[in-house]
This record gives structure tokens, sequence and C-alpha cells, in this order.
């Protein structure tokens, strides 16, 4: 099992290390090779995503992402810029498919900004499509309108599209996904208004035909933003573009209390994955010892799951993590009164004993 290590930059390095580690009790044999990427790629060999790195990934099985970027990034020339990375990997690899569970841990139901009752419980999956879209249609750009509200205004413009294949490949997998949970599926779009998004609801509907067992429901994505914050257990598996599904796993995020839990995956057609935490780079926090690592943690344990077909192992990572929370341990993102506040060092010591101790037991 070959994974790439990218650890990227600022709480990057931090938070891979804890996963890595945690990945070290688990009794498999991993070849576990080490890159720059982001920021820290680009100071060293003035590219965020050097051809050392995508050549490693692209060997691997799969690619454990710590996060990138800094704003002291943010005059570079855009395509230099550290988030360029994530991109390149994406459009290299042909990683389609990003999956972002959203699940409310029983022990910090408090940390949410919703009612309890809203979240106790929740657990839904985002698959988001995530090379095509308003983010990769061409043309782009800036012009001078020919036409419009003010022709001779200087104005800029981007294409949304999808073909076909596209549609199908995401609409399969989410049917897929949702076979091995509870059967659901809801397809998010805007077809009320944009052609692109009727022909999405069209070939769902008929990608969907194959899976009867599977219920499908379709709704417009400025409903599901506020489905989302009202009734977030109504949903299971949510399927949509790279940009809804950008802004609406974020929303989904956020309705847990904190992104420091929530783990990703994208994936290509050979299940061939990029893992990594759903937040970023955190400059604020870097190098303090205080990020939380568990969404990292989590992320390998996806990555067992998907890439490295080792559900077991995944299975006892995510235990070990209830565990540790069940204890009162939490970082300070997550911490509330009563429970105890640790770093992140702390927290990856926290799950390695938490699968120790089990593994001895059994
Ligand atoms: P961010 O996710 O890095 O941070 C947002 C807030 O959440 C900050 O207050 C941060 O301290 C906190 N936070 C994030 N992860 C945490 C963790 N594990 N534990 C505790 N607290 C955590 O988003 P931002 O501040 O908007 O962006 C910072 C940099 O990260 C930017 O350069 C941005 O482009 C980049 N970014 C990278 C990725 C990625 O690598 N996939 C994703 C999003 C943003």
């Amino acid at each position: 099992m070959k994974i790439a290590v990218l650890p990227g930059d600022g709480i990057g390095t931090e938070i891979v290390a804890e996963a890595i580690k945690v990945l070290q009790v688990l009794d498999l044999t991993f070849e576990l090779e080490t890159a720059l990427v982001g920021g820290a790629a680009y100071e060293a060999h003035g590219h965020p995503l050097p051809d050392a790195t995508l050549k490693l990934a692209k060997a691997a099985d799969a690619i454990l992402f710590g996060a990138v970027g800094d704003w002291k990034f943010d005059k570079l020339e855009r395509n230099l810029r550290p988030e360029q990375a994530i991109l390149g990997l994406r459009k290299n690899l042909g990683l389609f498919a990003n999956f972002r569970p959203a699940i409310c841990y029983e022990q910090l139901v408090d940390a949410s900004s919703l009612k309890p009752e809203l979240i106790a419980g929740l657990d839904i999956l985002i698959i988001r499509e995530l090379t095509g879209d308003i983010y990769f249609g061409q043309p782009r750009g800036r012009r001078v309108a020919t036409d419009g509200h003010f022709p001779g205004a200087e104005e800029a413009f981007d294409t949304m599209r999808y073909s076909r294949p596209e549609i199908e490949r995401i609409a399969h997998v989410a049917f897929q996904a949702a076979r091995k949970r509870s059967k659901r599926v809801t397809s998010v779009d805007k077809a009320n208004v944009l052609e692109t998004f009727q022909f999405w609801k069209d070939v769902v509907t008929e990608v969907g035909k194959a899976y009867p067992d599977v219920e499908l429901d379709h709704m417009y994505v400025d409903n599901a933003a506020m489905q989302l914050v009202k009734a977030p257990k109504k949903f299971d598996v949510v399927v949509t573009g790279n940009m809804f599904g950008d802004i609406l796993s974020d929303e989904a995020a956020m309705l847990t209390g904190s992104i420091g839990m929530l783990p990703s995956a994208s994936l290509n057609a050979s299940n061939q994955g990029l893992y990594e935490p759903s937040h970023g780079s955190a400059p604020d926090i870097a190098g303090k010892g205080i990020a939380n690592p568990l969404a990292t943690i989590l992320s390998a344990a996806m990555m067992l799951r998907f890439s490295l077909n080792q559900p077991q192992a995944a299975d006892r990572i995510e235990s070990a993590v209830k565990d540790v929370l069940a204890s009162g341990l939490r970082t300070a993102d997550i911490y509330s009164d009563g429970t105890t506040r640790v770093g992140t060092r702390e927290m990856g010591d926290a799950v390695v004993a938490a699968i120790t101790k089990k593994t001895t037991k059994g």
C-alpha cells in the first residue's frame, strides 16, 4: 500500500504527523513517501506542484494531504498560488468525486450553532462533482462587452457546462454510496433557471432507473441551503455539481460545529484517492500545537476504506476517535466547560492509545 504523504503548509505538517502516527499502530505495512506541496513547494522549487510531487502522487495508491495556503502567497500569479496544487492533483489524477461526510458526534452536539435536537445523530454525505462545471468550463475571461446591459463596458465571464458522461459517473457514485447507507439520494440543481442543471436533473433521473432500490429526489440549491439548516437530518446522500457542492459542503461541515472534525476524500474511476481534512491550512494557529488533528486522522480512515480496501482498520480508527471524545479530551476548537483541553500531539497520542488498548484487549 503506497501512500504519498503531502503535508503542505500551515497546520498541514502538524496534523499529518498525527495521522501517520495512527496509521503506524495498525499492524499494516505501508510504503510512505513524503513530498512538498503548496507554498512549501513553491518556496523550495518555484512551483506549488513540482513534477516530482505529481509523479509520486500518480504512482501512489492514495495521497494523504494536509492543507495548503498562506496569506503571504496571495500576491503571487494565480497559477503559482498554493491552492493550485490541489486543482493540479484533481485534474492530473482525474479525481472527479468528492466525498464530504458531515457527522455529528454525540459528544460534540453542543459545538454546533444549531439546536441539539436538529443535529444529534446527523450523518449525511455530500458528494460533489469535482472536475467540471463553471470552475473549469471554457471560454472564460475578461473583455469589453458587445451586448448585455452595458455594451462597451469591461466585463468578466465564465462558462457553466456538464457533459452526459460527467454527470452519469458522479450519479453512479452517489447511488452506489447510498446503497451502503439509507438508500436515499437528493440531487441538488438549479433546473428552474439553468440549462446545465436541467440536463443534470434529466441525466441523474435516467441513471437512477438502474437503482430502483434507491429513492431519488431533486431539490433546488436555494432550498437545499435552507433545508440544511432547517432539517439537516432529512438528507442522506446529497449529490451535486462542483460549485453548489463547494458551498453546500462547507455549510454542512459547519452544522457539526467544528471544521476540525471533518474528513474528505476525492476519488477517481480506479478508486485512487486524495484524502484531506475539509479545512484549510489555518495560518492563524500554525506552529502553536493546538490544531485539531481528528479531521486528518479520520481522512486516513477514509483512505483505508475507499482506496486501500482495509475497512476493518478504518473502523478501528473511527471507533478510537469516538472513545477519545467520550473520554472528554478536546482540542481548543471543540473545547467546552467540563472537558479537558489538549494539544495536537496529545490528541494524536490519545487516538493511538485508544487503538492500542482495544488491540491488547481484543
Ligand atoms: P481555514 O480552514 O484554514 O481556517 C478557518 C478557521 O478555522 C481558522 O480560524 C482556523 O484557525 C480554524 N481551523 C481550521 N482548521 C482547524 C483545525 N484543524 N483545528 C482548529 N482550528 C482550525 O480557512 P481560511 O482561514 O479561510 O484559509 C487559510 C488558508 O487555507 C488560505 O490560504 C486558504 O486558501 C487555504 N485553504 C486551503 C484548503 C486546502 O488545502 N484544501 C482549503 C481551504 C482553505
